[in-house]
């Protein structure tokens, strides 16, 4: 299972905007995109006008950065989004939303998306009470993510109880914080998933 080892913050350089890939550093005053305005490199000052090509180009880099997703992984998820009914923008950020790791994010298990895959891999989780290691894991309309009894008295997992409590979850998801548990309600909407990404260029880019 093939992922990003490299320095995240390089990647938000990149794409020239937060894209919130650590928990607690991105709010802080350390973040290195609110000193930095240029792109990572040699040459990053130099900032180049893009043509549309390099445009739909960054702003699926974006996506498969947002969501820790490798090239080739990311392709098969446009596939299937292809292949489903209605528009395949919404259909492949339902896909992205509701894999394992993104979804124990939202529900506040983990303070980003990276922490979450990392506690998904390390096994902490059961999904419809089976154990689970795979952070890739789709999940489907009923699914219910639990932690695992035996990690719910890790310091981690208490202070998100804490955080969870005040922060709630959005309307496609609930969560049982007394259970440690949540529960698939619905596939998300478009407006409920707040990604800063165009998806439709990310549809005009792979339909070239
Ligand atoms: Fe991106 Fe967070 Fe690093 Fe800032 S601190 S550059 S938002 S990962």
């Amino acid at each position: 299972m093939a992922r990003y080892t490299g320095p995240v913050c390089r990647l938000c350089r990149r794409e020239g905007e937060k894209l919130y890939l650590k928990a607690e550093r991105c709010f802080g005053k350390s973040c290195p995109v609110d000193k930095h305005v240029t792109a990572p490199g040699e040459h990053g000052q130099f900032r180049r006008k893009l043509s549309e090509y390099g445009i739909q180009l960054r702003e699926k880099q974006k996506v498969r950065r947002i969501y820790g997703v490798m090239e080739a992984q990311f392709r098969r998820y446009f596939s299937r989004a292809a292949r489903r009914p209605g528009v395949t923008g919404e259909a492949l950020l339902q896909l992205l939303e509701t894999r394992l790791d993104n979804v124990v994010f939202r529900l506040g298990f983990a303070g980003s998306r990276r922490q979450a895959r990392q506690l998904a891999t390390h096994g902490h989780f059961l999904v419809n009470g089976r154990r689970v290691d795979v952070p890739s894991l789709g999940l489907k309309v009923g699914d219910v993510v639990a932690l695992r009894p035996a990690s719910r008295g890790l310091a981690p997992f208490k202070e998100a109880a804490e955080r969870g409590k005040k922060q709630g979850v959005p309307g496609w998801l609930e969560v049982d914080w007394p259970n440690f548990q949540g529960r698939v309600l619905r596939l998300p909407s478009r407006e409920e998933i707040d990604v800063p990404v165009q998806e439709h260029l990310v549809v005009e880019l792979y339909s070239r």
